[in-house]
C-alpha cells in the first residue's frame, strides 16, 4: 500500500505548481511531486529567472557605459564574479522559498522525488536518499518539463561544453565562448557573457538568427549584436568537438567550407527535448513520441484520468503557455469544456533590445499565403525612446487587409515584453486598427509606439510621415 490522493502533479514547473494551487484553491487535495528539493522547476530554478537576473546585470554595464554620451561617465565597472552569482542565487532562492511557502498556505503538500508510473493509478516516487514510497492516485497531471538537447555527436559530458543549465551557474566567464544555437536562450546568454567580458561567436544552422522571426524586427539586433560579439555564423553547422582538456577544437561547416575554431567554453543551446519518455508511460499506454504526450484540447491524455501540460505536451516552451495549459487542466478536472480558441501566446527575446511578438508574423503570413498589411511606426520618431537613448526599436502590426482586424504584433526595443501583452489583448479581443487608434495612450511612453503604429496604418499619423504604400 501507500499514500493516496485525489490528484497528484508529477513536475513543480510554472505548469506544475500552477495546476496544484489552482485544483487545491478549488478544494481538492493536492500532492505536488518534483525532483528539486524545492519547487519552481526549470523556469525558477534554470531558465527564465536566473537568466533574467543575469540579463539586468548586462543591461546595467551597457546602460553605464553608454551613458557617457548623456554627460555621465563612470570609472570602468570592477565586475565580481562571486557577487554576481550570489545576488543571481538570492533572487531564485527568495523566488524558491516563497513558493514552497505558498504549498504550505494553500494547503498543497510537496514531496521531493523522482516519480515513475508504476500502473494507471500509482507512481514510485524514489527522493534523493534513494527511499521510495508508492502514490496511489484518484487523477493526475503531468507537467514533466524539459531538458537541454545535446548536440548530436558531442559527448555531454565533454569538459568546456556547457548547457544552458551550466551556462547560468556562472562559474566563470570564460575568455572565449562559442554559442551553439542562435534562438532565446543562446542570444540571451551569449549577450550576458559577452557583457561580463567573453569574446562570443554565435553559430547557427539556420540562414539568420531566431529563425522565423521577421528581418525588421531582428534588424535592431542584428546591429546590437554586430558591436557586441566577436562573430555571428549563420548556415553553419558545428560537426565536431574535440578536448586538449584547456580548450576545445570545434569544426564548423558552412557548406563546402570548413573551419576550425579554438574556444575555452562551448554552449549548446540548440532546443529543449520534452520529458514525457522518462516517466515509465510507456507501462501505462499513454502516448508519447519523442518524449511528448499527447494530449486533446482538454488537457486529457489516451488514458483520461491522466493528464499533461507544459513543455512535455510540445509546442511553444514557454513558461506563461505552461501556466495556460494548467488553468485548462483543472478546468477540465472540474468538467469545464475545453477553450475553443487556440490562445496567442506572446514570445519575448529578452535581449537589449527586447523582441517581442504575438500573433501573426509576416513571415508566416507569407509562408501561408495569408494576405496582410504590415506598418511600421520606428522608435526614431518617438519622442520617449530618444529621451531614454533608445531609439532603435520599431513597433509593427499586421493588419487583416478586408476587415482590417490585428492580425499580428511585433515589438524590438527598450521593454518591449512589457509591452507585448497590450497586442496580445487587442488580438485576443479581436480589435480593428481604428477601434485600437482610439486608445487613448500616456504621453510620453514607450507605449505610444503602438497607438502610432495604428496611426500610420489609418493614414493619420503626427510623429511620423509614412509614405502612401506604406500605409
Ligand atoms: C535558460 C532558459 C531561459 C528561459 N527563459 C524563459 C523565459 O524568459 N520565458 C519563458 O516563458 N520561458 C523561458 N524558458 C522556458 C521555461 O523555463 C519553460 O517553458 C517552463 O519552465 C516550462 O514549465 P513546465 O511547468 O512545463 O516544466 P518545467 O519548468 O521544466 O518543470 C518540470 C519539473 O518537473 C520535474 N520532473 C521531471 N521529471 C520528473 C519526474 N519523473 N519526477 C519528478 N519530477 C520530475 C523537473 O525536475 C522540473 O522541476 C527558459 C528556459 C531556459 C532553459
Amino acid at each position: 500500500m501507500g499514500r493516496s490522493v485525489p490528484l497528484v502533479v508529477v513536475g513543480a514547473g510554472p505548469g506544475g505548481y500552477a495546476a496544484a494551487f489552482l485544483a487545491a484553491g478549488r478544494g481538492m487535495s493536492t500532492l505536488l511531486i518534483d525532483q528539486g528539493a524545492e519547487p519552481g522547476g526549470v523556469c525558477l530554478q534554470r531558465g527564465c529567472m536566473p537568466s533574467k537576473a543575469l540579463l539586468q546585470v548586462a543591461r546595467l554595464l551597457r546602460e553605464s557605459r553608454e551613458a557617457a554620451s548623456m554627460g555621465v561617465s563612470f570609472a570602468p565597472p570592477i565586475i565580481d564574479r562571486e557577487r554576481i552569482k550570489a545576488w543571481k542565487e538570492e533572487v531564485v532562492g527568495r523566488l524558491m522559498r516563497g513558493l514552497a511557502e505558498q504549498c504550505q498556505r494553500r494547503g498543497v503538500a510537496y514531496l521531493q522525488g523522482r516519480a515513475e508510473f508504476v500502473d494507471a493509478n500509482s507512481l514510485l516516487v524514489q527522493d534523493s536518499d534513494g527511499h521510495e514510497e508508492r502514490i496511489i492516485f484518484a487523477k493526475c497531471i503531468i507537467a514533466a518539463g524539459s531538458r537541454p538537447m545535446p548536440l548530436p555527436g558531442v559527448a555531454a559530458d565533454l569538459p568546456g561544453v556547457w548547457d544552458s543549465t551550466q551556462a547560468l551557474q556562472l562559474s566563470r566567464i570564460p575568455e572565449t565562448l562559442l554559442v551553439v544555437g542562435g534562438g532565446n536562450i543562446g542570444l540571451e546568454l551569449g549577450s550576458v557573457y559577452a557583457a561580463l567580458g567573453s569574446a562570443v561567436t554565435v553559430v547557427e544552422m539556420s540562414a539568420g538568427l531566431l529563425p522565423g522571426m521577421d528581418r525588421d524586427l531582428l534588424r535592431p539586433l542584428l546591429q546590437r549584436f554586430a558591436g557586441e560579439f566577436q562573430g555571428v555564423l549563420t548556415n553553419s553547422k558545428v560537426t565536431a568537438v574535440t578536448s586538449d582538456g584547456e580548450r576545445l577544437q570545434v569544426t564548423v561547416q558552412n557548406g563546402e567550407e570548413v573551419r576550425q575554431l579554438q574556444t575555452e567554453r562551448m554552449l549548446v543551446a540548440i532546443g529543449r527535448l520534452a520529458n514525457g519518455d522518462q516517466l515509465g508511460l510507456q507501462r501505462i499506454g499513454v502516448a508519447v513520441e519523442r518524449g511528448i504526450i499527447a494530449v486533446a484540447a482538454d488537457k486529457r491524455t489516451n488514458v483520461p484520468h491522466i493528464l499533461a501540460i507544459g513543455d512535455v505536451i510540445g509546442g511553444p516552451m514557454l513558461a506563461h503557455k505552461a501556466s495556460h495549459d494548467a488553468h485548462v487542466a483543472v478546468g477540465s478536472l472540474f468538467g469545464e469544456p475545453p477553450p475553443t480558441h487556440v490562445p496567442v501566446i506572446p514570445l519575448v527575446t529578452y535581449t537589449d533590445p527586447e523582441l517581442a511578438c504575438a500573433g501573426l508574423t509576416e513571415t508566416a503570413a507569407r509562408q501561408q499565403g495569408i494576405p496582410v498589411r504590415a506598418v511600421r511606426f520606428p522608435w526614431a520618431a518617438s519622442g520617449r525612446a530618444q529621451t531614454l537613448q533608445r531609439s532603435e526599436g520599431v513597433s509593427k502590426w499586421l493588419i487583416d487587409p478586408h476587415t482590417e482586424r490585428l492580425l499580428g504584433v511585433g515589438i524590438t526595443g527598450l521593454h518591449a515584453g512589457e509591452m507585448i501583452a497590450q497586442g496580445v489583448q487587442a488580438i485576443e479581443q479581436g480589435l480593428t486598427v481604428a477601434q485600437f487608434r482610439r486608445l487613448v495612450h500616456p504621453h510620453p511612453t514607450l507605449s505610444e509606439t503602438l497607438l502610432e503604429a495604428a496611426e500610420v496604418a489609418m493614414g493619420e499619423s503626427v510623429h511620423y510621415f509614412a509614405p502612401k504604400r506604406e500605409r
